[in-house]
């Protein structure tokens, strides 16, 4: 299944054949090829370091595996972890053992997902200290915090949560980190940069994991590979065919947003300037950022109505994505169903505007229980979710949009729209995810079947 593996005690990561880790004074660490990687192959695995659970899935979700299930058992001391099963509980055992006695310790105080996590790294580092193994030290030793580009405010607060941190120090346990206030405030500040946010199927983020190999990725806005998860392992697969000599890069941020966008969001967290292709503003960069603000108006040559017009529409928008995050679902679509009036025949068809109304009117739409209009709108999202996202190849968010639409032509009856859409994802979601993902297993079974004949 998997020719080449190697992993290192502590680490728990493998590497395709061809697939190395290397340092270059331009692009720092950085991971590389020197074999063909056809699309979709994987080219990293990695079993996180530490990883913690969003409060909001800790008591419905197995710490371990990732699983949802009905019959959940949580932890009876602390009811703050949960597993499937008596073997997941077990496999955790040495690392809830002591964070559980500590959140007892803490009580009044739930420790926050971050707070969590943190505890458990500063043990299992100490585990790895104590077994004698020096490649998880040299592997936190390759991370860089940007500890002195932090701005105060942010600094204050890691300094608040180390306290907590040390307060969840048991008596009696012999882990000097905890004592160490000034490196458990540089630690959280190599989480902001380095964690991942650990996605369930849906793309939801449950959690943040720390995987110390694959922070060794680099960022480009027209990536090469992707990141997906199997339970808390991450997966790297190829997203284009990756020639030899060519860096393997992911995206960090979502990569529908303009250029002026995208910088805005990498520099005050990952503190660099993405110089890659659409970034540098060549021919293709500037023609995306300009159909992504694209104006068809010709009805008010005076700009600055144009700009107002503008301004209405994107406060309208961003009312809706306010509500919706509120779970307020009907108000949300009111707001998305207001701006989708307000651009109508104004904007080119691949405005920024325009992408952000129909997903946001899909959700709505969807969470609402009206699927004929989810239908509708959703049919019309998935020509520019191809276009948003065909600079990163093989994307997900593709993928689980003809997914949806699938599920929606199918509840309607429209048996034929519904296969070639099932067709397309498992396109898309092989190479994403690959066969064994429980996404493309289900993805698989649902709906219309091969040998039956489309209408
Ligand atoms: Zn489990
Ligand atoms: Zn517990
Ligand atoms: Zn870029």
């Amino acid at each position: 299944f998997f020719p080449g593996i190697f992993i290192i005690s502590g680490l728990n990561y493998m590497l395709s054949p061809g697939v190395t880790i290397n340092r270059d004074p331009v692009r720092g660490r950085h991971v590389a090829c020197t074999q063909p990687l056809a699309m979709g192959k994987i080219i990293i695995m990695e079993k996180p370091f530490a990883h913690s659970l969003d409060a909001k899935f800790t008591t419905n979700m197995c710490q371990t595996c990732l699983c949802s299930t009905d019959s959940i058992i949580p932890c009876t001391s602390c009811n703050l972890v949960a597993y499937c099963c008596s073997a997941c509980q077990e496999a955790d055992r040495s690392n809830h053992g002591k964070e559980c006695q500590s959140i007892r310790q803490v009580r009044p105080h739930n420790p926050t997902q971050t707070l969590r996590l943190m505890l458990r790294v500063l043990r299992r580092m100490d585990m790895e200290v104590q077994k004698g193994d020096p490649a998880v030290g040299v592997a936190f030793g390759e991370l860089v915090s940007h500890m002195d580009q932090i701005d105060v405010g942010t600094k204050e607060k890691y300094a608040q949560m180390a306290k907590l941190v040390r307060d969840c120090k048991l008596r009696g346990e012999d882990v000097a980190a905890f004592d160490d206030l000034k490196g458990i405030i540089s630690m959280f500040c190599t989480f902001e940069a380095n964690n991942f946010n650990i996605l369930n199927e849906d793309m939801q983020v449950v959690g943040a994991g720390v995987y110390l190999m694959c922070t060794a990725l680099n960022h480009s806005c027209t990536p090469n590979a992707v990141v997906t998860f199997h339970g808390p392992m991450l997966q790297v697969r190829a997203a284009k065919n990756i020639h030899p000599g060519e860096e393997v890069t992911i995206s960090y941020i979502d990569l529908a947003a303009s250029t002026d966008a995208r910088q805005q969001e990498l520099l005050p967290r990952y503190f660099f300037e993405c110089r890659c292709r659409l970034c540098q503003r060549g021919t293709d960069g500037r023609q995306r950022d300009m159909e992504m603000g694209l104006l068809l108006d010709v009805v008010n040559p005076m700009l600055k109505e144009v700009q107002m017009q503008l301004d209405d529409l994107r406060r309208c928008i961003l009312g809706g994505h306010t509500l919706r995050k509120a779970e307020d679902y009907s108000a949300a679509r009111v707001k998305y169903a207001e701006a989708l009036g307000l651009q109508k025949g104004k904007l080119g068809p691949h405005h920024i505007f325009t992408f952000e109304t129909f997903e946001g009117l899909v959700q709505c739409c969807i969470e609402l229980e009206d699927f004929g209009e989810a239908l509708r709108h959703c049919a019309t999202s998935l020509p520019l979710y191809e276009w948003m996202y065909s600079v990163a190849g093989a994307h997900p968010l593709v993928g689980l949009q003809y997914y949806t639409h699938a599920k929606l032509a199918w509840l309607a009856g429209e048996e034929g729209s519904a296969w070639a859409s099932k067709q397309r994802a498992l396109q898309i979601l092989l190479h994403t995810h690959g066969p064994e993902h429980a996404l493309v297993q289900g993805l698989r079974a649902f709906g219309p079947q091969e040998g039956r004949s489309p209408d």
